[in-house]
């Protein structure tokens, strides 16, 4: 065997056993029999080895036939949501410059339901390598028409041919992304004779290397074929390509400035921003107060809370949470708050989910809270069952005529609106209930739950009004006798 040479293998940009895959079929694709998806995986993987590069190569793979480009490709691999592929690539390039992103798409993916997302990728130019399978058709749900579909086209839902009166016309998304400023670089091929397989190679590694030396968004279109969605055999489907579907989509290179862009014009490298321009950024004008906190000392119940604020919209209800959620973070604490609210800016339903932990946080979402804060009569209805046993309710009586019916938890009642009002307003009544939290929790340290109203509280005027709130919050509670 020594005098063996090797010509030909497969690039070890791929894995030598699918073992993703749930069959026993481990060397094989889960592509039909004559798909061209392989040929377009075989180019980029003999690109990815080529340039050296599969240890930073991160592969995202889209809802379609090519939804398993994960069982293939030896690189760090993605499975996003359907046509959000741009979304995520941007996300991961963004944050991870020296990786090389690979966005693979299908054309009901990319050019249907994620349209928008691969237009404002390449509108913001970013420094992504796309390639778009385009078969003018969907696959993998049986042959539907795509919005590639060509005029005459048929399919199983237009069995007698696509007509543009009532479906419109194929998208060109080669052209229509070519008429933008910031795309680098956008070619369409065809994988169908050699010399077309030669010219999508050299696209294939050109997309690639325009990410690589940082010049902007690079697009190749792949025509490719689909023997089963087309009902033809492979040898007629590439036929069709290079005689019918060309003349809709002509292959050829529709945009390359790559020469003139310097290399790393692109490259969008993230400066670490440092801690005084965040305060000019956030417009604080002082040093915030901060402490470093101990989870120990809080009562055990109360340790790293998941807490469920809600009521109205207009109650203040964000505000409450973040007012939590900033003060935990002083503390030196993970935290997180995500709002959740109808359309309408006052009257509708608002809620929100904090958590502080001492621990990395997971989900920002609270099903089950520790404890419940409600506002309004609605909220408690809805809520109360959600609490966890032995977890803290503290509601809102002025607004809730009901009481609530769960003995396994502890229950706080408070007349937040009422206590508001004689301290001059109704919008207070979310700090009234912050001071009954510090001070039935212990979880925050009153003195920075005061200052953290200085980067919460947006009309600086109110702050002593919510100050006060919170101290008589406070002193509800060491008061109550309940
Ligand atoms: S349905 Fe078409 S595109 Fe999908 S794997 Fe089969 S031949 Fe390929």
């Amino acid at each position: 065997m020594a005098n063996v040479k090797e010509v030909y293998r497969k690039p070890t940009a791929f894995y030598d056993e699918f073992f993703r895959k749930p069959d026993e079929y481990k060397q094989d694709t889960h592509y039909c029999p004559g798909c061209t998806h392989g040929v377009l995986h075989k180019l980029i993987a003999e690109a990815i080895e080529d340039f050296g590069i599969a240890d930073r190569t991160i592969m995202i793979s889209p809802v379609g036939c090519s939804v398993f480009v994960y069982y293939y490709f030896d690189t760090g691999n993605f499975q996003v949501a359907h046509g959000r592929a741009p979304a995520v690539a941007t996300g991961i390039k963004r944050t991870n410059p020296d990786a090389i992103v690979i966005s693979y798409q299908g054309d009901g993916d990319l050019a249907a339901i994620g349209g928008n997302n691969i237009l404002q990728a390449a509108n913001r130019g970013e420094n992504i390598t796309v390639f778009f399978v385009n078969n003018a058709i969907y696959g993998m749900t049986g042959g539907q028409m795509a919005p590639t579909t060509l005029i005459g086209q048929k399919t199983m839902t237009t069995p007698y041919g696509r007509k543009a009166e009532w479906e419109g016309y194929p998208i060109k998304i080669s052209e229509l992304l070519s008429t933008l400023d910031a795309p680098a670089y956008i070619e369409r091929v065809a994988l169908t004779d050699a010399k077309n397989l030669m010219k999508a190679r050299n696209a294939v590694r050109k997309a690639i290397k325009t990410q690589m030396e940082g010049k902007g968004f690079s697009l190749v279109e792949v025509l490719s074929i689909c023997p089963s969605g087309w009902r033809m055999t492979p040898v007629d489907a590439k036929k069709w390509v290079n005689e019918v579907m060309t003349k809709t989509f002509p292959v050829g290179v529709y945009k390359d400035v790559t020469a003139e862009r310097e290399v790393g014009s692109w490259a969008r490298k993230l400066e670490p921003v440092p801690l005084e321009k965040y305060h000019e950024i956030l417009e604080l004008e002082r040093e915030a107060k901060e402490i470093k906190g101990d989870m120990s000392k809080v009562p055990e119940k109360f340790q790293n809370p998941e807490i469920l604020i809600a009521g109205f919209g207009g109650q203040g209800i964000l505000l409450l949470g973040q007012t939590l959620a900033e003060a935990g973070m002083r503390h030196g604490w993970n935290t997180s708050w995500i709002p959740s609210y109808g359309p309408e800016m006052r009257g509708g339903t608002a809620n929100c989910h904090v958590k502080i932990s001492e621990g990395p946080i997971g989900s920002p979402v609270v099903d089950n809270p520790d404890i419940l804060i409600v506002m309004n009569q609605p909220s408690l209805e809805r809520f109360e069952s959600s609490i966890k046993p032995g977890g803290l309710l503290i509601y809102n009586t002025s607004m809730i005529d009901i009481k609530p019916t769960r003995t396994d938890i502890e229950i706080l009642p408070i007349p937040a609106t009422e206590m508001a009002d004689e301290i001059g307003s109704l919008r207070v009544a979310n700090m009234v209930v912050v001071g009954a939290v510090i001070e039935k929790t212990k979880i925050l340290d009153p003195e920075i739950v005061l200052d953290s109203l200085n980067t919460v509280v947006k009309h600086k005027k109110f702050i002593p009004m919510n100050i006060e709130a919170i101290k008589r919050g406070m002193e509800y509670v060491r008061n109550y006798k309940g």
